[in-house]
């Protein structure tokens, strides 16, 4: 491989998800997990991947890491907090950055391991 293409594959693998934050349902959909910071409660969130997700471009593309994004407020029901979500994902639909106001994301795992308790 010669030096550019290596600087070419570097900048690219930036956007390289993170596996375990995305359980894909069906073919337009995912589901992602959030955690209130306020009462500890696991929240599923169910995302369109033809309507919900925007494609970074444009004036986008500059800023986030991802080739998808979505914005999001989420509000739980064992409280009133509004948990504000921006996730990035890869072309993949899996996560490769998240800003979780009031929250964090969480991954499948984490999610299920709270229901068995
Ligand atoms: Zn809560």
């Amino acid at each position: 491989m010669d030096f550019l293409s290596k600087l070419f594959m570097s900048g690219r693998s930036k956007s390289k998800g993170k596996p375990g934050y995305v359980k894909r349902d069906g073919s337009h959909g995912i589901w992602i997990y959030l955690q209130c910071d306020r009462c500890g409660e696991k929240i599923p969130v169910r995302l369109r991947t033809t309507s919900e997700l925007q494609k970074r471009e444009g004036p986008d593309a500059e800023l986030g890491p991802g080739q998808y994004f979505v914005q999001k407020t989420v509000v739980g029901s064992k409280c009133y907090q509004r948990i504000e979500a921006s996730v990035d994902f890869d072309a993949k639909y899996d996560v490769v950055d998240s800003q979780v106001v009031n929250g964090k994301l969480i991954t499948y795992g984490e999610y299920k391991n709270n229901d068995e308790q």
